[in-house]
C-alpha cells in the first residue's frame, strides 16, 4: 500500500510518498513561497537525489499537481501513476472538541474543520485547502485527517479548563486543546518499544523541543496534561514565543507602548522566547555559539529555556504520581547534548540521572541514563509523517 502524506502551511507544503509494506519513504519533498513569486519544489528520491524545479506556485493546488506531476516523471519520479497512492493522509492543526482520533474525511468532517478556523486561523485554512486540492487532483482517494490536537483529547477536566468565567468555555471554546499530538504520540510509542514494555503500564513524559516546543505527560499511553494551551503560545520559552507569562503583562505593555490586540500578539509569537531574550536568533544554534563566546544574555536565554523545561518535568511527574521514561525529540531536543544536559542536571532526586558520554550524541534513537538511573531517559527523533501513514494506512 503507498500512502502520499501531506503538511500543508500557510506559504509552504511538506510530502512524502511512503510504501507502508516496509515503512519505506520513496520520495520525498517540500514547496516553499506558495502565492508569492518564484515558488520553488524540492523533490528527491533515494535513486534519483534531489531536484529542484522552479515555477509559480499561485496556490495550494497548483503547488500539488507540481508534487503530483513530480512523483510519477519518468526521470525523478519515483511511481509510473498516480492511480498506485492509496490513500492520502493530510496533517491537520486543529481540530477543537470534535476529534480524538484520525478519521476518514468526508464532507461533514470539513465542516467540522471549518468551524475550527476560528481557534486556528493561520493553521486551518491553508490544511484544508490541501485536502480540496487532493480530491480534485485525485478523485475517488481515500483522504484521511491526523489532527495534532486529537491526542490530547484525553486529558481530564481538571488539566483543560482555565480558571476563567466557565461560559467562555461553553460560549467560545476557550480551553486547553494541547499540539504536536502526533509527535507525542510517536515518540511515546517508540518509547515504550524500545524499554520492551507495554505502553498502558507506563508514565512517560515526552520534550517536544523545537522551534515551536511542548511538554505531554502521557500515563498508559494517554495524554494526561500537556504545556500548549488554547494555542500553540503557552508553556515553555520557544524561538520566538513567549510561553508562559503574567498575563497582567499583556495589558501592562499594550497601555504603555500603545499596542493594538494584533500588534501584542505578533509580539508575543513573532519576537519574543529566546529571539525576545537573547536579541541574537531564535535558531538555538546560534544562541549556543553567541553563548559560547560570552554572549550572557544567549547564556541567560539557554538558561530560561532549561529552567522551563525542567519545571514541567518535575509538575508532570508529580501529576502522574512518577515517571519511568523522559523523552527527548525534535530539532533541539534530538540534537544538542549541551541543552539535555543542563535540562537534566539536578533531576537525580527523582531518580534520573543523564550519562553525559552517552548523551554526547545526534539525532539517533538512544538510552542516555546512567544504569543506576530508576528512570530511563531516551533521544527518539520523531517521525510525524509515519505517523500520518500508520493511522491513514489503518483507517483504509
Ligand atoms: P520546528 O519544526 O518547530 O520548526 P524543529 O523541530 O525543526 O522545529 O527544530 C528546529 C530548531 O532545532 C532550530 O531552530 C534549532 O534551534 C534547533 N537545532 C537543530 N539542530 C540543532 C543542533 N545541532 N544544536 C542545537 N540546536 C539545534
Amino acid at each position: 500500500m503507498k500512502i502520499l502524506v501531506i503538511n500543508c502551511g500557510s506559504s509552504s507544503l511538506k510530502y512524502q510518498l511512503l510504501d507502508m509494506e516496509n515503512e519505506d519513504v520513496l520520495a520525498q519533498g517540500l514547496v516553499e513561497r506558495i502565492g508569492l513569486e518564484n515558488g520553488r519544489l524540492k523533490h528527491e528520491t533515494p535513486e534519483f537525489g534531489k531536484k529542484v524545479i522552479e515555477d509559480n506556485m499561485s496556490d495550494h493546488r497548483v503547488a500539488l499537481k507540481h508534487v503530483l506531476d513530480s512523483l510519477i516523471n519518468e526521470e525523478y519520479g519515483a511511481i509510473k501513476s498516480l492511480k498506485e497512492i492509496d490513500a492520502v493522509g493530510h496533517r491537520v492543526v486543529h481540530a477543537g472538541e470534535k476529534f480524538a482520533e484520525s478519521v476518514i474525511i468526508s464532507e461533514e468532517v470539513k465542516d467540522a474543520l471549518k468551524e475550527c478556523i476560528e481557534l486556528a486561523p493561520l493553521h486551518n485554512p491553508p490544511n484544508i485547502m490541501g485536502i480540496e486540492a487532493i480530491e480534485e487532483l485525485l478523485p475517488g482517494v481515500v483522504n484521511v485527517g491526523v489532527f495534532d490536537t486529537a491526542f490530547h483529547q484525553t486529558m481530564p477536566k481538571e488539566a483543560f479548563i482555565y480558571p476563567l468565567p466557565y461560559e467562555y468555555y461553553e460560549k467560545y471554546g476557550v480551553r486547553r486543546y494541547g499540539f504536536h499530538g502526533t509527535s507525542h504520540r510517536y515518540v511515546v510509542q517508540k518509547a515504550a518499544e524500545m524499554m520492551g514494555k507495554d505502553i498502558k503500564d507506563l508514565k512517560l513524559i515526552s520534550c517536544h523541543l523545537g522551534n515551536g516546543a511542548s511538554v505531554a505527560a502521557v500515563k498508559g499511553g494517554k495524554s494526561v496534561a500537556t504545556s500548549m494551551g488554547f494555542t500553540p503560545l503557552e508553556g515553555l520559552v520557544m524561538g520566538t514565543r513567549t510561553g508562559d507569562i503574567d498575563p497582567a503583562i499583556v495589558t501592562f505593555i499594550m497601555n504603555k507602548e500603545n499596542l493594538t490586540p494584533q500588534e501584542m500578539d505578533n509580539i508575543m509569537n513573532k519576537k519574543s522566547g529566546v529571539l525576545g531574550i537573547s536579541g541574537v536568533s531564535s535558531d538555538f544554534r546560534d544562541i549556543e555559539d553567541a553563548a559560547a563566546e560570552g554572549n550572557e544574555r544567549a547564556q541567560l536565554a539557554l538558561d530560561t529555556f532549561d529552567l522551563r523545561v525542567k519545571k514541567y518535568i518535575a509538575a508532570y511527574a508529580a501529576v502522574m504520581g512518577g515517571v519511568d521514561g523522559i523523552i527527548f525529540t525534535a530539532g533541539l531536543g534530538e540534537n544538542s547534548a549541551d541543552n539535555r544536559k543542563s535540562i537534566m542536571s539536578g533531576m537525580e532526586f527523582m531518580g534520573a540521572k543523564i550519562d553525559i558520554e552517552a548523551n554526547k550524541v545526534r539525532a539517533v534513537a538512544k538510552f542516555i541514563n546512567t544504569e543506576d538511573s530508576k528512570v530511563k531517559i531516551m533521544i527518539i527523533p520523531t517521525n510525524e509523517e509515519l505517523m500520518i501513514a500508520r493511522d491513514t494506512k489503518e483507517l483504509v
